[in-house]
């Protein structure tokens, strides 16, 4: 059974080829946001109790169904919320296949094709970042909380080399990093699964523009040292979930380098694909100085789900940070310049995460992505536009097409009343968008385009969209 026959197996994928080709060709006619009813989901799940085998197509369609009716449409033109792509045609192939061929990225020499396709991919996007491509060292992760994890855990190394053996506990002072109130959340995870605690994240001032401020990082990067903690990470980020803000990276890279060489990274995850436009790129001035960036090719690259990458240009810290001796581990590629995946990441046993990124590329080319990306900061623009000609107020400053902002009425910064308004247009089922609270600039609207699919059309359905929500909600 695990196994079904040729003939079944041929009319299977023939069904799965057409659900996948449905869903991307019609996606951008159903509602965007399902209406949230878990009792329902639990009753379509309770007659499958594995007492009674399911035919195979019966299976398919149970799967197929239960996708389009009950999951917010992120491939939809019309959502224009966090940084989840429609997937890329040649990304959803890359990922049947390797689900379908299923190459263990734990040793290389299980893998070859796989983990050079990997190492391929980290050289040409460090290339791009402004990293000696011939020196740069990474991994591809789950996605980029993985990737701030795996730049936490080597920059402890670096700093505290005692600590991959001896544990925090043989540390006679606190180790504390710098991030902005404006930082993925990510890090605070990081911290504490590193044992280092929440409180080691530093949080530095920002400017009107929600930027890290540099001095105020070096103030707070002395008082520590005063205080007998022991700084050694500089997080800067480069187009934030909330608001796009691209922090001063080369100026914080100053700081780093001053207060004794911290480790610097940046978190690109998403703004990252500024590299790839020739106009964008400023954005990303100094980051060329990082220690280390991670980047997330599920996100602007457009591939599916999960593809973060971590790249730095420390050669051997990752083998420093992640190489444990394991006797079972074939050895087939130990005498080759090579890196077995598992001694340079978190995961063991992992999927060929890489090849959904390496067939986009190598079908768009950067050329496409180039075009793709600047398409869509154009619509950011035009979203810009067209909320102002309707009253709304933009609240962040930002190149990047994440667009947030108020309403110019009376109540028009309230949380309640911007959430009101943000729940109309996802119950409408017209278009997806979020609230974001952005420290002192306080609560706001938050839409994003991240879609390369989105026209504007779309755009100015969702001001129309915006429009009646908010007539309905004053
Ligand atoms: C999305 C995001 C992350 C987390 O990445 P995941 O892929 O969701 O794990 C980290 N940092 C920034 C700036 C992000 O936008």
């Amino acid at each position: 059974m695990l196994t079904l026959d040729a003939e079944t197996r041929g009319e299977l994928w023939r069904r799965l080829a057409e659900a996948i080709e449905r869903y991307a060709a019609e996606v951008g006619e159903a509602r965007v946001a399902p209406e949230l009813d878990f009792e329902e989901i639990r009753r379509a799940l309770a007659p499958f109790d594995f007492e009674r085998p399911v035919p195979p197509f019966e299976a398919l369609d149970f799967a197929v169904g239960g996708l389009w009716k009950w999951q917010v449409h992120t491939p939809h033109p019309r959502y224009f919320g966090l940084f989840n792509p429609a997937p890329a045609t040649m990304g959803i192939a890359a990922d049947a296949l390797v689900a379908a061929f299923n190459p263990q990225l734990a040793a290389w020499s299980h893998s070859p094709l796989a983990a050079e396709v990997e190492q391929h991919l980290i050289r040409a996007l460090a290339g791009r970042f402004g990293f000696d491509p011939a020196r740069a060292e990474g991994t591809f992760t789950s996605g980029g909380a993985e990737a701030n994890h795996t730049a936490l855990s080597t920059a402890v190394t670096r700093a505290f080399p005692e600590v991959g053996r001896r544990g925090m506990m043989a540390l006679r002072s606190q180790p504390v990093l710098y991030v902005s109130p404006q930082a993925h959340h990510s890090f605070l995870k990081a911290a504490r699964l590193a044992g280092l605690g929440t409180e080691a994240v530093r949080e530095v001032r920002v400017d009107s523009r929600l930027r890290m401020i540099p001095e105020d990082l070096a103030d707070r990067i002395r008082e520590d040292r005063e205080a007998g903690l022991a700084p050694f990470m500089v997080v800067a980020t480069v187009g934030s979930t909330s608001a796009g803000v691209v922090d001063p990276v080369a100026d914080l890279a100053r700081v780093a380098d001053e207060e004794g060489g911290l480790w610097l990274h940046v978190d690109a995850a998403w703004g990252g694909a500024a590299a790839l436009v020739p106009e964008l790129r400023p954005l990303l001035e100094g980051t060329a100085r990082a220690s280390s960036i991670t980047f997330d090719a599920h996100k602007w690259l457009s591939v599916p789900m999960g593809a973060g990458m971590y790249i730095t240009r420390h050669p051997g810290i990752l083998e420093r940070t992640f190489r444990v001796a394991a006797g079972y581990m074939p050895r087939d590629g130990a005498a080759l310049p090579v890196a077995d995946p598992y001694a340079h990441s978190m995961q063991w046993s992992r999927r060929f995460i890489g090849l959904k990124v390496f067939l986009s590329l190598a079908v768009a080319g950067w050329a496409g992505y180039e075009e793709s990306i600047r398409r869509q900061v154009a619509l950011g623009n035009r979203l810009r536009e067209r909320l102002r000609e309707e009253g709304w107020v933009l609240v962040n400053d930002t190149p990047l097409p994440v667009v947030c902002f108020v309403d110019s009425g009376p109540d028009g910064r309230s949380a309640a009343f911007l959430e009101r308004v943000a729940a109309a247009v996802v119950a409408s089922g017209e278009a997806w968008l979020s609230t974001a609270v952005l420290g002192e600039v306080g609560p706001a609207l938050r839409a994003c385009i991240t879609n390369h699919r989105t026209a504007p059309e779309d755009v100015d359905a969702l001001v129309a969209a915006l429009g009646r929500a908010r007539a309905a909600a004053v």
